[in-house]
């Protein structure tokens, strides 16, 4: 069967227009047990001749951080243990965020490869000096993208296939 890519990060840094972007039309929705885990969206997606089914795991948007970081921690342990390969998106406008180190803590551990992308670098010549401090993660390169703006998704796919 084809590899699974999971999107997961904060509410807010862009995961589902992200999704959207990549995804065209061919969404379909999987909801779970109540109360299990939260619901996901499924898409097909076609890069370069390789096929693979995406999952942006953001449920509701909850409004207080507890709840946000128990959402996150939802995210990573779908992703951990459903996806062959994680998207960690983050936010350049936000900057690093203490969320984003926990979230980063608990990818780490998991075998599975992660992609670290940075979100909102609408404007590369200004922006791109932003994602740098985005190392500090330890997840590795990040990789700066505008997924509004549909810019460097071509260089982020690139390094996911590159994993399967
Ligand atoms: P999610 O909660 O992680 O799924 O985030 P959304 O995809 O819903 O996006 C949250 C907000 O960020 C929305 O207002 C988007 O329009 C905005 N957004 C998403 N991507 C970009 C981007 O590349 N640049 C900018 N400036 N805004 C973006
Ligand atoms: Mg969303």
């Amino acid at each position: 069967s084809k590899p699974i890519v999971a999107i997961v990060g904060r509410p807010n840094v862009g995961k589902s227009t992200l999704f959207n972007a990549l995804a065209g039309e061919r969404i379909s929705i999987v909801k779970d047990t109540p109360g299990v885990t939260r619901d996901r969206i499924y898409a097909d997606v076609t890069w370069l001749n390789h096929e693979f089914t995406m999952i942006d795991t953001g449920g509701i948007e909850p409004d207080s951080s507890d709840i946000i970081l128990k959402q996150m921690r939802e995210q990573a342990v779908i992703a951990m243990e459903t996806a062959d390969v994680i998207i960690f998106i983050t936010d350049v406008r936000q900057g690093l965020v203490d969320a984003d180190l926990q979230v980063a803590t608990m990818l780490r551990k998991s075998k599975k490869p992660v992609v670290l992308a940075v979100n909102k670098v609408d404007d590369f010549k200004t922006q791109e000096i932003g994602i740098y401090e985005f190392y500090n993660l330890g997840i590795g390169e990040p990789h700066a993208i505008s997924a509004e703006g549909k810019m460097g998704l071509g260089d982020l796919l690139d390094v996911v296939i590159s994993h399967f």
